[in-house]
Protein backbone atom coordinates (compact mmCIF):
# COMPACT_ATOMS: atom_id res chain seq x y z
CA UNK A 1 0.00 0.00 0.00
CA UNK A 2 1.22 3.82 -0.84
CA UNK A 3 1.98 5.25 2.53
CA UNK A 4 -0.43 7.84 3.90
CA UNK A 5 0.48 11.44 5.18
CA UNK A 6 -0.26 12.98 8.54
CA UNK A 7 -3.13 13.87 7.44
CA UNK A 8 -4.72 10.93 5.93
CA UNK A 9 -4.02 8.85 9.01
CA UNK A 10 -5.63 11.58 10.76
CA UNK A 11 -9.06 11.56 9.01
CA UNK A 12 -9.30 7.87 9.11
CA UNK A 13 -8.73 7.14 11.79
CA UNK A 14 -11.16 9.59 13.11
CA UNK A 15 -13.78 8.90 10.71
CA UNK A 16 -13.66 5.88 8.89
CA UNK A 17 -11.42 3.07 10.91
CA UNK A 18 -13.47 0.66 12.63
CA UNK A 19 -13.70 0.87 16.31
CA UNK A 20 -15.42 -1.54 18.90
CA UNK A 21 -17.99 -0.92 21.27
CA UNK A 22 -15.66 0.94 23.41
CA UNK A 23 -14.53 3.43 20.80
CA UNK A 24 -11.23 1.60 20.23
CA UNK A 25 -9.83 1.77 16.82
CA UNK A 26 -9.81 -1.89 15.64
CA UNK A 27 -8.63 -1.70 11.65
CA UNK A 28 -5.60 -0.86 10.26
CA UNK A 29 -5.70 1.82 7.25
CA UNK A 30 -5.12 -0.77 5.17
CA UNK A 31 -7.37 -3.42 6.76
CA UNK A 32 -10.11 -0.93 5.68
CA UNK A 33 -9.22 -1.11 2.45
CA UNK A 34 -9.23 -5.11 2.25
CA UNK A 35 -12.48 -5.19 4.42
CA UNK A 36 -14.38 -2.33 1.35
CA UNK A 37 -12.85 -4.47 -1.06
CA UNK A 38 -13.84 -7.71 -0.05
CA UNK A 39 -16.90 -6.38 1.00
CA UNK A 40 -17.70 -4.52 -2.95
CA UNK A 41 -15.94 -7.66 -4.83
CA UNK A 42 -18.60 -10.04 -2.62
CA UNK A 43 -20.83 -8.89 -5.60
CA UNK A 44 -19.42 -10.28 -8.40
CA UNK A 45 -20.31 -14.07 -7.67
CA UNK A 46 -24.04 -13.44 -8.53
CA UNK A 47 -22.78 -12.90 -12.41
CA UNK A 48 -19.96 -15.54 -12.37
CA UNK A 49 -16.95 -12.93 -11.79
CA UNK A 50 -13.47 -14.27 -10.08
CA UNK A 51 -14.45 -12.61 -6.78
CA UNK A 52 -11.02 -12.84 -5.42
CA UNK A 53 -9.50 -11.33 -8.83
CA UNK A 54 -11.28 -8.78 -8.72
CA UNK A 55 -10.65 -8.24 -4.53
CA UNK A 56 -6.95 -7.65 -5.14
CA UNK A 57 -7.62 -5.14 -8.39
CA UNK A 58 -10.20 -3.14 -5.94
CA UNK A 59 -7.90 -3.08 -2.83
CA UNK A 60 -4.86 -1.95 -5.04
CA UNK A 61 -6.63 0.77 -6.84
CA UNK A 62 -7.70 2.28 -3.46
CA UNK A 63 -5.02 1.51 -1.41
CA UNK A 64 -2.19 3.21 -4.19
CA UNK A 65 -5.57 5.98 -3.59
CA UNK A 66 -5.39 6.04 -7.63
CA UNK A 67 -9.55 6.10 -7.30
CA UNK A 68 -11.77 6.19 -3.72
CA UNK A 69 -15.52 5.91 -3.53
CA UNK A 70 -17.44 8.13 -1.46
CA UNK A 71 -16.85 8.65 2.46
CA UNK A 72 -20.17 6.15 2.52
CA UNK A 73 -18.99 3.33 1.00
CA UNK A 74 -15.46 3.55 2.97
CA UNK A 75 -16.76 3.78 6.43
CA UNK A 76 -19.83 1.27 6.02
CA UNK A 77 -19.21 -1.18 3.50
CA UNK A 78 -18.55 -4.52 5.30
CA UNK A 79 -20.01 -3.37 8.50
CA UNK A 80 -23.53 -3.32 10.25
CA UNK A 81 -24.49 -0.20 8.36
CA UNK A 82 -23.50 -1.01 4.55
CA UNK A 83 -25.73 2.22 2.80
CA UNK A 84 -23.08 3.45 0.83
CA UNK A 85 -24.75 6.07 -1.23
CA UNK A 86 -23.53 9.85 -0.63
CA UNK A 87 -26.56 10.92 -2.36
CA UNK A 88 -30.62 11.39 -2.12
CA UNK A 89 -33.01 13.24 -3.04
CA UNK A 90 -36.69 12.70 -1.33
CA UNK A 91 -39.77 14.32 -2.36
CA UNK A 92 -42.18 16.37 -0.40
CA UNK A 93 -45.42 16.85 -0.75
CA UNK A 94 -47.96 19.43 0.45
CA UNK A 95 -49.30 17.24 3.28
CA UNK A 96 -48.05 17.43 7.08
CA UNK A 97 -47.39 13.49 6.43
CA UNK A 98 -45.00 13.62 3.65
CA UNK A 99 -43.03 16.23 5.03
CA UNK A 100 -42.97 14.69 8.51
CA UNK A 101 -42.37 11.27 6.55
CA UNK A 102 -39.81 12.64 4.60
CA UNK A 103 -38.29 13.87 7.67
CA UNK A 104 -38.04 10.76 9.33
CA UNK A 105 -36.59 9.13 6.30
CA UNK A 106 -34.03 12.38 5.96
CA UNK A 107 -32.84 11.47 9.81
CA UNK A 108 -31.91 7.44 8.41
CA UNK A 109 -30.24 8.69 5.46
CA UNK A 110 -28.29 11.20 7.79
CA UNK A 111 -27.36 8.73 10.26
CA UNK A 112 -25.77 6.25 7.66
CA UNK A 113 -23.62 9.66 6.28
CA UNK A 114 -25.83 10.07 3.06
CA UNK A 115 -26.57 14.19 2.33
CA UNK A 116 -30.32 14.96 1.36
CA UNK A 117 -31.80 17.06 -1.00
CA UNK A 118 -35.53 18.29 -1.39
CA UNK A 119 -37.50 20.74 -3.70
CA UNK A 120 -40.01 22.49 -1.12
CA UNK A 121 -41.92 23.84 -4.50
CA UNK A 122 -44.50 22.06 -3.77
CA UNK A 123 -45.40 23.30 -0.45
CA UNK A 124 -48.36 25.91 -0.02
CA UNK A 125 -47.46 29.39 0.47
CA UNK A 126 -46.99 31.14 4.00
CA UNK A 127 -50.36 32.64 4.61
CA UNK A 128 -51.97 29.76 2.70
CA UNK A 129 -55.38 28.24 3.97
CA UNK A 130 -55.10 25.09 5.55
CA UNK A 131 -58.41 23.27 5.08
CA UNK A 132 -58.56 20.36 7.79
CA UNK A 133 -57.89 23.06 10.50
CA UNK A 134 -59.18 26.50 9.39
CA UNK A 135 -55.96 27.96 10.21
CA UNK A 136 -52.54 29.33 8.00
CA UNK A 137 -49.92 27.62 6.50
CA UNK A 138 -46.37 28.70 7.59
CA UNK A 139 -44.62 27.81 3.88
CA UNK A 140 -41.70 25.89 2.82
CA UNK A 141 -39.14 27.88 4.71
CA UNK A 142 -40.94 27.36 7.73
CA UNK A 143 -41.00 23.64 7.47
CA UNK A 144 -37.48 23.63 6.22
CA UNK A 145 -36.16 24.87 10.14
CA UNK A 146 -37.43 21.30 11.11
CA UNK A 147 -35.35 19.82 9.01
CA UNK A 148 -32.63 21.97 9.84
CA UNK A 149 -32.76 21.25 13.61
CA UNK A 150 -33.61 17.50 12.91
CA UNK A 151 -29.91 17.57 10.69
CA UNK A 152 -28.60 19.14 13.52
CA UNK A 153 -29.41 16.50 16.30
CA UNK A 154 -28.57 13.69 14.34
CA UNK A 155 -24.74 13.25 13.99
CA UNK A 156 -24.22 10.72 11.02
CA UNK A 157 -22.73 7.32 12.30
CA UNK A 158 -21.27 9.90 15.30
CA UNK A 159 -19.19 10.58 12.74
CA UNK A 160 -20.49 13.68 10.87
CA UNK A 161 -23.21 16.60 10.75
CA UNK A 162 -25.73 16.06 8.03
CA UNK A 163 -25.88 17.84 4.99
CA UNK A 164 -29.23 19.13 2.98
CA UNK A 165 -29.91 20.77 -0.16
CA UNK A 166 -32.98 22.99 -0.08
CA UNK A 167 -34.25 23.92 -3.74
CA UNK A 168 -37.29 26.24 -4.37
CA UNK A 169 -38.82 26.74 -7.69
CA UNK A 170 -38.57 30.75 -8.57
CA UNK A 171 -41.97 31.10 -9.29
CA UNK A 172 -43.34 30.05 -5.95
CA UNK A 173 -44.73 33.16 -3.89
CA UNK A 174 -42.45 32.44 -1.00
CA UNK A 175 -39.00 32.62 -3.18
CA UNK A 176 -37.98 35.80 -1.88
CA UNK A 177 -38.53 34.54 1.77
CA UNK A 178 -36.21 31.88 0.89
CA UNK A 179 -33.63 33.66 -0.99
CA UNK A 180 -33.32 35.86 1.72
CA UNK A 181 -33.32 33.23 4.50
CA UNK A 182 -29.70 32.18 5.03
CA UNK A 183 -29.35 36.22 5.19
CA UNK A 184 -29.19 35.57 9.41
CA UNK A 185 -26.65 34.29 10.94
CA UNK A 186 -27.77 30.76 12.62
CA UNK A 187 -30.53 30.03 9.98
CA UNK A 188 -30.60 26.86 8.38
CA UNK A 189 -26.88 25.82 8.96
CA UNK A 190 -27.04 22.84 7.59
CA UNK A 191 -28.61 23.67 4.61
CA UNK A 192 -27.33 24.98 1.30
CA UNK A 193 -30.30 26.50 -1.29
CA UNK A 194 -30.74 26.45 -4.73
CA UNK A 195 -33.39 28.69 -6.24
CA UNK A 196 -34.66 26.99 -9.44
CA UNK A 197 -34.98 28.62 -12.83
CA UNK A 198 -36.48 27.74 -16.04
CA UNK A 199 -36.60 28.95 -19.44
CA UNK A 200 -40.19 31.30 -18.39
CA UNK A 201 -38.12 33.14 -15.77
CA UNK A 202 -35.13 33.68 -17.93
CA UNK A 203 -37.41 34.42 -21.15
CA UNK A 204 -39.07 36.89 -19.18
CA UNK A 205 -35.90 38.46 -17.96
CA UNK A 206 -34.64 38.97 -22.20
CA UNK A 207 -38.14 40.19 -22.78
CA UNK A 208 -38.79 42.25 -20.05
CA UNK A 209 -41.72 41.27 -18.91
CA UNK A 210 -43.36 40.54 -15.76
CA UNK A 211 -43.10 37.07 -13.73
CA UNK A 212 -45.47 35.04 -12.72
CA UNK A 213 -45.36 33.73 -9.04
CA UNK A 214 -48.01 30.56 -8.77
CA UNK A 215 -49.14 28.73 -5.52
CA UNK A 216 -48.76 25.46 -6.51
CA UNK A 217 -51.44 24.12 -4.16
CA UNK A 218 -54.17 26.28 -6.49
CA UNK A 219 -51.84 26.80 -9.84
CA UNK A 220 -53.60 30.12 -9.25
CA UNK A 221 -51.12 33.18 -10.08
CA UNK A 222 -50.40 35.22 -6.82
CA UNK A 223 -48.98 37.98 -8.35
CA UNK A 224 -46.58 39.15 -10.58
CA UNK A 225 -42.58 40.34 -10.01
CA UNK A 226 -40.12 42.31 -11.69
CA UNK A 227 -37.94 38.72 -12.92
CA UNK A 228 -34.59 41.32 -13.07
CA UNK A 229 -35.50 42.56 -9.30
CA UNK A 230 -35.60 38.94 -8.04
CA UNK A 231 -32.67 37.73 -9.82
CA UNK A 232 -31.12 40.87 -8.27
CA UNK A 233 -31.92 40.12 -4.94
CA UNK A 234 -30.74 36.64 -5.61
CA UNK A 235 -27.51 37.97 -6.57
CA UNK A 236 -27.21 40.09 -3.41
CA UNK A 237 -27.81 37.57 -1.26
CA UNK A 238 -25.03 35.29 -2.85
CA UNK A 239 -22.86 38.43 -2.46
CA UNK A 240 -23.77 38.86 0.97
CA UNK A 241 -23.88 35.27 2.47
CA UNK A 242 -22.96 32.71 -0.69
CA UNK A 243 -26.09 31.40 -0.97
CA UNK A 244 -28.77 30.80 -2.65
CA UNK A 245 -27.10 29.16 -5.83
CA UNK A 246 -28.99 29.26 -8.86
CA UNK A 247 -30.15 25.60 -10.58
CA UNK A 248 -31.10 25.61 -14.56
CA UNK A 249 -33.88 23.26 -14.23
CA UNK A 250 -33.87 23.45 -17.99
CA UNK A 251 -30.76 21.97 -19.02
CA UNK A 252 -31.21 19.86 -16.23
CA UNK A 253 -34.11 18.32 -17.31
CA UNK A 254 -32.96 18.34 -20.90
CA UNK A 255 -30.20 15.48 -19.79
CA UNK A 256 -32.42 13.38 -17.93
CA UNK A 257 -31.79 9.81 -18.93
CA UNK A 258 -34.74 8.63 -17.65
CA UNK A 259 -37.68 11.18 -18.35
CA UNK A 260 -40.13 8.41 -18.73
CA UNK A 261 -39.89 8.40 -14.88
CA UNK A 262 -40.32 11.92 -13.75
CA UNK A 263 -38.86 15.00 -13.78
CA UNK A 264 -35.62 16.30 -11.77
CA UNK A 265 -36.33 19.39 -9.25
CA UNK A 266 -33.35 19.01 -6.87
CA UNK A 267 -29.85 17.87 -6.70
CA UNK A 268 -27.64 16.25 -3.82
CA UNK A 269 -26.34 18.55 -0.97
CA UNK A 270 -23.41 19.67 -3.04
CA UNK A 271 -25.51 20.05 -6.02
CA UNK A 272 -23.23 17.24 -8.35
CA UNK A 273 -26.19 14.81 -8.78
CA UNK A 274 -29.56 15.79 -9.76
CA UNK A 275 -31.78 13.11 -9.50
CA UNK A 276 -35.17 11.77 -9.20
CA UNK A 277 -37.48 11.70 -6.22
CA UNK A 278 -36.45 9.01 -4.16
CA UNK A 279 -33.23 8.28 -6.28
CA UNK A 280 -29.46 7.47 -5.11
CA UNK A 281 -26.20 8.29 -6.25
CA UNK A 282 -22.82 6.45 -5.17
CA UNK A 283 -19.87 8.16 -6.29
CA UNK A 284 -16.07 7.44 -6.70
CA UNK A 285 -13.53 9.69 -7.92
CA UNK A 286 -10.42 9.46 -9.85
CA UNK A 287 -7.02 10.98 -8.12
CA UNK A 288 -5.48 12.97 -11.79
CA UNK A 289 -2.80 13.09 -9.71
CA UNK A 290 -1.50 9.81 -9.70
CA UNK A 291 -1.98 9.15 -13.21
CA UNK A 292 0.59 11.75 -14.66
CA UNK A 293 4.08 9.92 -16.86
CA UNK A 294 7.19 12.77 -16.34
CA UNK A 295 5.11 15.52 -17.82
CA UNK A 296 2.31 14.13 -19.76
CA UNK A 297 -1.39 11.90 -18.67
CA UNK A 298 -0.84 8.73 -18.32
CA UNK A 299 -4.08 7.77 -20.66
CA UNK A 300 -3.79 4.07 -20.43
CA UNK A 301 -3.20 3.78 -16.65
CA UNK A 302 -6.52 6.01 -16.37
CA UNK A 303 -8.50 4.19 -18.84
CA UNK A 304 -8.39 1.08 -16.41
CA UNK A 305 -8.59 2.80 -13.46
CA UNK A 306 -11.82 4.34 -14.98
CA UNK A 307 -13.22 1.13 -15.77
CA UNK A 308 -11.99 -0.60 -12.61
CA UNK A 309 -13.86 2.73 -10.90
CA UNK A 310 -16.91 2.38 -12.79
CA UNK A 311 -17.16 -1.54 -12.13
CA UNK A 312 -16.38 -0.46 -8.08
CA UNK A 313 -19.68 1.69 -7.77
CA UNK A 314 -21.53 -0.84 -9.72
CA UNK A 315 -21.07 -3.53 -7.17
CA UNK A 316 -21.82 -0.97 -4.85
CA UNK A 317 -24.60 -0.31 -5.77
CA UNK A 318 -25.67 -4.32 -5.85
CA UNK A 319 -23.86 -4.27 -1.91
CA UNK A 320 -25.79 -1.33 -0.93
CA UNK A 321 -28.96 -1.56 1.40
CA UNK A 322 -31.33 1.61 1.91
CA UNK A 323 -32.93 2.74 4.52
CA UNK A 324 -36.50 3.43 2.76
CA UNK A 325 -37.89 0.98 0.45
CA UNK A 326 -38.66 3.33 -2.45
CA UNK A 327 -34.94 4.32 -2.43
CA UNK A 328 -34.05 0.75 -3.02
CA UNK A 329 -36.65 0.52 -6.03
CA UNK A 330 -36.03 3.40 -7.38
CA UNK A 331 -31.93 2.66 -7.24
CA UNK A 332 -32.56 -0.61 -8.82
CA UNK A 333 -34.35 0.45 -11.79
CA UNK A 334 -31.63 3.51 -12.99
CA UNK A 335 -29.00 2.50 -10.97
CA UNK A 336 -26.27 6.00 -11.56
CA UNK A 337 -23.24 5.94 -10.37
CA UNK A 338 -20.65 9.07 -10.59
CA UNK A 339 -17.41 8.49 -11.93
CA UNK A 340 -15.72 11.89 -10.92
CA UNK A 341 -12.08 13.19 -10.78
CA UNK A 342 -10.22 14.75 -8.01
CA UNK A 343 -6.52 16.62 -7.85
CA UNK A 344 -7.25 18.64 -11.17
CA UNK A 345 -4.91 21.19 -10.27
CA UNK A 346 -2.44 19.21 -9.06
CA UNK A 347 -2.09 17.11 -12.75
CA UNK A 348 -1.66 21.07 -14.12
CA UNK A 349 1.25 21.62 -11.82
CA UNK A 350 2.64 18.67 -13.04
CA UNK A 351 1.72 19.11 -16.75
CA UNK A 352 3.20 22.72 -15.57
CA UNK A 353 0.30 25.01 -17.09
CA UNK A 354 -1.18 27.31 -15.02
CA UNK A 355 -4.58 27.02 -14.04
CA UNK A 356 -5.41 30.55 -15.47
CA UNK A 357 -4.91 29.55 -19.01
CA UNK A 358 -6.40 28.64 -21.97
CA UNK A 359 -4.26 25.35 -21.93
CA UNK A 360 -5.73 24.95 -18.40
CA UNK A 361 -9.44 24.84 -20.16
CA UNK A 362 -8.00 22.22 -22.86
CA UNK A 363 -6.75 19.90 -20.48
CA UNK A 364 -9.67 19.42 -18.34
CA UNK A 365 -11.90 19.36 -21.68
CA UNK A 366 -9.70 16.60 -22.66
CA UNK A 367 -9.58 14.33 -19.70
CA UNK A 368 -12.98 14.59 -18.98
CA UNK A 369 -13.92 13.80 -21.96
CA UNK A 370 -11.60 10.77 -21.99
CA UNK A 371 -13.13 9.67 -18.42
CA UNK A 372 -16.44 9.84 -19.85
CA UNK A 373 -16.22 7.97 -22.86
CA UNK A 374 -14.10 5.10 -20.85
CA UNK A 375 -16.52 5.29 -18.31
CA UNK A 376 -19.47 4.49 -20.85
CA UNK A 377 -17.16 1.85 -22.16
CA UNK A 378 -17.10 0.56 -18.89
CA UNK A 379 -20.93 0.26 -18.57
CA UNK A 380 -21.72 -0.97 -21.69
CA UNK A 381 -19.50 -4.01 -21.15
CA UNK A 382 -20.82 -4.68 -17.54
CA UNK A 383 -24.55 -4.66 -19.33
CA UNK A 384 -23.09 -7.55 -21.32
CA UNK A 385 -21.83 -9.09 -18.42
CA UNK A 386 -25.13 -8.05 -16.16
CA UNK A 387 -27.70 -7.03 -18.59
CA UNK A 388 -28.73 -3.20 -18.90
CA UNK A 389 -30.07 -0.93 -15.95
CA UNK A 390 -33.96 -1.98 -16.01
CA UNK A 391 -35.40 1.31 -16.72
CA UNK A 392 -32.89 1.40 -20.31
CA UNK A 393 -35.50 0.35 -22.50
CA UNK A 394 -37.34 3.80 -22.16
CA UNK A 395 -34.71 5.81 -21.24
CA UNK A 396 -32.59 8.26 -23.59
CA UNK A 397 -29.91 5.47 -24.34
CA UNK A 398 -29.32 3.99 -27.64
CA UNK A 399 -27.26 0.92 -26.43
CA UNK A 400 -27.87 -0.89 -23.35
CA UNK A 401 -25.43 0.41 -20.68
CA UNK A 402 -25.87 -0.67 -17.04
CA UNK A 403 -26.14 2.62 -15.66
CA UNK A 404 -28.50 5.56 -16.01
CA UNK A 405 -25.46 8.19 -15.71
CA UNK A 406 -21.90 6.87 -15.29
CA UNK A 407 -20.11 10.94 -14.64
CA UNK A 408 -20.56 13.48 -11.64
CA UNK A 409 -17.89 15.64 -10.52
CA UNK A 410 -17.92 15.51 -6.54
CA UNK A 411 -16.38 18.08 -4.07
CA UNK A 412 -14.17 15.35 -2.77
CA UNK A 413 -14.09 17.39 0.84
CA UNK A 414 -12.75 14.34 2.38
CA UNK A 415 -11.48 11.81 0.40
CA UNK A 416 -9.15 14.28 -1.52
CA UNK A 417 -7.49 14.59 1.90
CA UNK A 418 -7.20 10.80 2.08
CA UNK A 419 -5.91 10.90 -1.37
CA UNK A 420 -3.49 13.78 -0.79
CA UNK A 421 -4.66 15.65 -3.70
CA UNK A 422 -6.30 19.27 -4.62
CA UNK A 423 -10.41 18.92 -3.89
CA UNK A 424 -12.20 17.95 -7.01
CA UNK A 425 -11.48 20.46 -9.89
CA UNK A 426 -11.06 23.27 -7.71
CA UNK A 427 -8.17 25.59 -7.65
CA UNK A 428 -6.22 25.49 -4.56
CA UNK A 429 -6.89 27.93 -1.81
CA UNK A 430 -3.47 28.08 -0.05
CA UNK A 431 0.08 26.71 -0.56
CA UNK A 432 -0.08 26.55 3.58
CA UNK A 433 -3.06 25.97 5.40
CA UNK A 434 -4.28 24.77 8.93
CA UNK A 435 -8.05 22.82 8.10
CA UNK A 436 -10.33 23.48 10.76
CA UNK A 437 -11.82 20.09 11.02
CA UNK A 438 -11.11 17.18 13.29
CA UNK A 439 -9.45 19.52 15.76
CA UNK A 440 -7.26 21.26 12.79
CA UNK A 441 -5.23 19.67 10.05
CA UNK A 442 -2.04 21.06 8.74
CA UNK A 443 -1.96 21.31 5.21
CA UNK A 444 0.31 21.62 2.76
CA UNK A 445 1.04 21.74 -1.29
CA UNK A 446 3.94 19.32 -1.73
CA UNK A 447 4.32 20.18 -5.34
CA UNK A 448 5.42 23.60 -4.13
CA UNK A 449 7.44 22.47 -1.52
CA UNK A 450 9.29 20.22 -3.94
CA UNK A 451 9.41 23.46 -6.69
CA UNK A 452 10.68 25.90 -4.31
CA UNK A 453 13.53 23.76 -3.09
CA UNK A 454 14.44 22.71 -6.51
CA UNK A 455 15.00 26.39 -7.16
CA UNK A 456 17.07 26.61 -4.42
CA UNK A 457 14.79 28.01 -1.69
CA UNK A 458 14.33 27.67 2.20
CA UNK A 459 10.66 25.46 1.97
CA UNK A 460 9.97 25.60 6.20
CA UNK A 461 10.84 29.60 6.34
CA UNK A 462 8.75 30.05 3.04
CA UNK A 463 5.65 28.15 4.09
CA UNK A 464 5.62 30.01 7.67
CA UNK A 465 5.54 33.13 5.84
CA UNK A 466 2.47 31.90 3.59
CA UNK A 467 0.66 30.41 5.91
CA UNK A 468 -3.17 30.54 5.69
CA UNK A 469 -2.41 33.31 3.11
CA UNK A 470 -4.76 33.26 0.16
CA UNK A 471 -2.30 34.43 -2.85
CA UNK A 472 1.51 34.03 -2.85
CA UNK A 473 1.68 37.02 -5.97
CA UNK A 474 3.29 39.22 -4.34
CA UNK A 475 5.70 37.42 -2.79
CA UNK A 476 8.78 38.44 -4.52
CA UNK A 477 11.23 35.48 -3.63
CA UNK A 478 9.40 33.02 -5.68
CA UNK A 479 9.94 32.55 -9.21
CA UNK A 480 7.25 33.75 -11.44
CA UNK A 481 6.84 30.58 -13.40
CA UNK A 482 6.30 28.95 -9.72
CA UNK A 483 3.84 31.65 -8.92
CA UNK A 484 2.03 30.66 -12.37
CA UNK A 485 1.27 27.25 -11.70
CA UNK A 486 0.33 28.21 -7.75
CA UNK A 487 -2.74 30.64 -8.44
CA UNK A 488 -4.90 29.89 -5.96
CA UNK A 489 -8.88 30.28 -6.18
CA UNK A 490 -8.65 33.83 -5.15
CA UNK A 491 -6.14 34.99 -8.00
CA UNK A 492 -8.46 33.41 -10.99
CA UNK A 493 -10.98 35.63 -12.67
CA UNK A 494 -14.37 34.47 -12.16
CA UNK A 495 -14.64 33.67 -16.40
CA UNK A 496 -12.14 31.34 -15.53
CA UNK A 497 -13.25 29.24 -12.75
CA UNK A 498 -16.41 29.29 -15.35
CA UNK A 499 -14.74 28.03 -17.83
CA UNK A 500 -13.08 25.02 -16.08
CA UNK A 501 -16.68 24.13 -14.92
CA UNK A 502 -18.26 24.16 -18.49
CA UNK A 503 -15.43 22.28 -19.98
CA UNK A 504 -16.12 19.84 -17.13
CA UNK A 505 -19.56 20.12 -17.77
CA UNK A 506 -19.35 19.28 -21.49
CA UNK A 507 -18.43 15.75 -20.50
CA UNK A 508 -20.05 14.62 -17.55
CA UNK A 509 -23.85 13.43 -16.67
CA UNK A 510 -24.55 14.21 -13.53
CA UNK A 511 -23.34 18.04 -12.56
CA UNK A 512 -20.09 19.46 -11.65
CA UNK A 513 -19.08 20.89 -8.19
CA UNK A 514 -17.64 23.64 -8.64
CA UNK A 515 -17.30 27.68 -6.87
CA UNK A 516 -16.55 30.88 -8.31
CA UNK A 517 -14.82 32.72 -6.05
CA UNK A 518 -15.04 36.32 -6.15
CA UNK A 519 -12.79 39.03 -4.61
CA UNK A 520 -14.52 41.06 -1.97
CA UNK A 521 -14.78 44.09 -4.23
CA UNK A 522 -16.96 42.43 -6.36
CA UNK A 523 -20.44 44.24 -6.76
CA UNK A 524 -23.59 42.21 -7.18
CA UNK A 525 -23.57 42.97 -10.66
CA UNK A 526 -20.69 40.92 -10.95
CA UNK A 527 -22.39 38.41 -9.74
CA UNK A 528 -25.40 38.59 -11.57
CA UNK A 529 -23.23 38.47 -14.39
CA UNK A 530 -21.44 35.10 -13.50
CA UNK A 531 -25.62 33.64 -13.12
CA UNK A 532 -25.87 34.78 -16.65
CA UNK A 533 -22.83 33.40 -17.90
CA UNK A 534 -23.52 30.17 -16.23
CA UNK A 535 -26.42 29.51 -18.22
CA UNK A 536 -25.18 30.54 -21.44
CA UNK A 537 -22.51 27.83 -21.29
CA UNK A 538 -25.20 25.52 -20.14
CA UNK A 539 -23.79 25.07 -16.67
CA UNK A 540 -26.83 22.63 -14.80
CA UNK A 541 -25.85 25.42 -11.82
CA UNK A 542 -23.94 27.68 -10.15
CA UNK A 543 -22.75 28.90 -6.90
CA UNK A 544 -20.32 31.98 -5.39
CA UNK A 545 -18.62 32.71 -3.11
CA UNK A 546 -17.21 36.17 -2.22
CA UNK A 547 -13.99 36.65 -0.12
CA UNK A 548 -15.29 37.92 3.13
CA UNK A 549 -18.93 37.16 2.57
CA UNK A 550 -20.64 37.25 6.08
CA UNK A 551 -20.81 33.09 6.24
CA UNK A 552 -18.86 30.04 4.95
CA UNK A 553 -21.73 27.94 4.81
CA UNK A 554 -19.65 25.20 4.83
CA UNK A 555 -21.47 21.99 5.80
CA UNK A 556 -19.51 19.41 7.60
CA UNK A 557 -16.68 19.74 5.99
CA UNK A 558 -18.04 19.09 2.67
CA UNK A 559 -17.47 22.11 0.62
CA UNK A 560 -20.56 24.03 -1.16
CA UNK A 561 -21.18 21.77 -4.64
P1 LIG B 1 -16.47 12.78 0.40
O1 LIG B 1 -15.17 13.41 0.04
O2 LIG B 1 -16.68 12.69 1.89
O3 LIG B 1 -16.72 11.45 -0.25
P2 LIG B 1 -17.77 14.99 -1.04
O4 LIG B 1 -17.17 16.18 -0.38
O5 LIG B 1 -17.27 14.63 -2.40
O6 LIG B 1 -17.67 13.72 -0.06
O7 LIG B 1 -19.33 15.18 -1.13
C1 LIG B 1 -20.09 14.35 -1.97
C2 LIG B 1 -21.48 14.26 -1.47
O8 LIG B 1 -21.50 13.53 -0.24
C3 LIG B 1 -22.14 15.58 -1.13
O9 LIG B 1 -22.66 16.27 -2.21
C4 LIG B 1 -23.23 15.11 -0.21
O10 LIG B 1 -24.29 14.54 -0.95
C5 LIG B 1 -22.51 14.04 0.58
N1 LIG B 1 -21.89 14.59 1.80
C6 LIG B 1 -20.68 15.14 1.94
N2 LIG B 1 -20.46 15.54 3.21
C7 LIG B 1 -21.57 15.24 3.89
C8 LIG B 1 -21.99 15.41 5.23
N3 LIG B 1 -21.24 15.97 6.17
N4 LIG B 1 -23.22 14.96 5.52
C9 LIG B 1 -24.00 14.38 4.61
N5 LIG B 1 -23.66 14.20 3.34
C10 LIG B 1 -22.47 14.62 2.98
Amino acid sequence: MASLDSVARTVLRRRYLRRDETGEVVETPDELFHRVAADLASAEAAFGGDVDATEARFHEVMAERLFLPNSPTLMNAGTDLQQLAACFVLPVEDSIESIFEALSQTACIHQSGGGTGFSFSKLRPEGDVVGKTGGVASGPVSFMQIFDSATEQIKQGGRRRGANMGVLHVSHPDVETFVSAKGEADVLRNFNLSVATDAAFWDAIDAGEPYDLVNPRTDEIVRQVDPEALLELVAEMAWETGDPGVLFLDTIEAANPTPQLGHIEATNPCGEVPLLPYEACVLGSVNLAAHVDGETVDWDRLRETVHLGVRVLDDAIERSTFPVPEIAERVAETRKVGVGVMGFHDLLVDLRVPYGSPAAVEVAEAVMRFVHDEAWAASRQLAEERGPFPAWESSVHETPVRNATTTTVAPTGTISLLAGCSAGIEPIYNVAYTKHVLGGLEIRNDRFVDMVEARGLDAEVLLEDLHDRTTIQDVESIPDDVKRLFQTAHDLPPRQHLAVQAAFQRHTDNAVSKTVNLPASASVADVESVFRTARELDLKGVTVFRSGASTGQVLGEAPRR
